[in-house]
C-alpha cells in the first residue's frame, strides 16, 4: 500500500445486481474498505470503488460498479453492464423474494453483457441463519443449473467477502490473463 507508481497489469470491471436492501453496497464497502454500516442509506453517487491486489504476481486493480438505486427492473442501464468481466448477483437469504428475483436478475445480465462473463449467486446476510427463507440447496440447484458459482456471505461479520470477491477475480484472470 502507498506505492503509488505501482504498475496495473489488468482493470477488471465487476458490476454488483440484485434487488434493493439486500446487501450490495455495503459487501462492496466491506471488500474494498473493510468497512459496515447498519442503517446504510440508499446508494448515493458512488458509482464504483476499487481494490488493487495481487493475482498470480500480477497487480490487478478490482473496479466494483454499484447500482445506484436503480435496482428496479430494467432501470440498471446498458452502460452499466458495459465492458463487466464479472457479475455478482446478490440475494438477501432472509428475503426469499430476493432469491425468486435473481433469475430475472441473470436474464438481464445475460442480455447486456459479455457472453464470457463470470458470474456468481451470492446469499448474503448468513449471519441472520435463524431468519433464513432461502435452503442452501435451492441456491446450489440454481447456480449449477445456471452454470454460476455460488457463496454465501455476511458483510455484517465479514464471513467469505474477500474470499467471494478473490474467487471470481480469479475465476477472470483464468479467462482474461
Ligand atoms: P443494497 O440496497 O443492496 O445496496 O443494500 P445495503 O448494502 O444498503 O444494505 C441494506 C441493509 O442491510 C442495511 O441496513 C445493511 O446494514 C444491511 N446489511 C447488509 N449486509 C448485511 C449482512 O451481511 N448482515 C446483516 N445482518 N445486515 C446486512
Ligand atoms: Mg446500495
Amino acid at each position: 500500500y502507498g506505492d503509488y507508481n505501482q504498475k496495473i497489469d489488468y482493470v477488471f470491471k465487476i458490476v454488483l445486481i440484485g434487488d434493493s436492501a439486500v446487501g450490495k453496497s455495503q459487501l462492496l464497502s466491506r471488500f474494498a474498505r473493510n468497512e459496515f454500516s447498519l442503517d446504510s442509506k440508499a446508494t448515493i453517487g458512488v458509482e464504483f470503488q476499487t481494490k488493487t491486489l495481487i493475482i498470480d504476481q500480477k497487480t490487478v486493480k478490482a473496479q466494483i460498479w454499484d447500482t445506484a438505486g436503480q435496482e428496479r427492473y430494467r432501470a440498471v442501464t446498458s452502460a452499466y453492464y458495459r465492458g463487466a468481466v464479472g457479475a455478482m448477483l446478490v440475494y438477501d437469504l432472509t428475503k426469499r423474494q430476493s432469491f425468486d428475483h435473481m433469475a430475472r436478475w441473470l436474464e438481464e445480465l445475460r442480455g447486456h453483457a459479455d457472453k464470457n462473463i463470470v458470474i456468481m449467486l451470492i446469499g448474503n446476510k448468513c449471519d441472520l441463519g435463524s431468519l433464513r427463507a432461502v435452503p442452501i440447496e435451492d441456491a446450489q440447484e440454481f447456480a449449477e443449473r445456471e452454470n454460476l458459482f455460488f457463496m454465501e456471505t455476511s458483510a455484517l461479520e465479514s464471513t467469505n467477502v474477500e474470499t467471494a470477491f478473490m474467487r471470481i477475480l480469479k475465476e477472470i484472470y483464468q479467462i482474461v490473463g
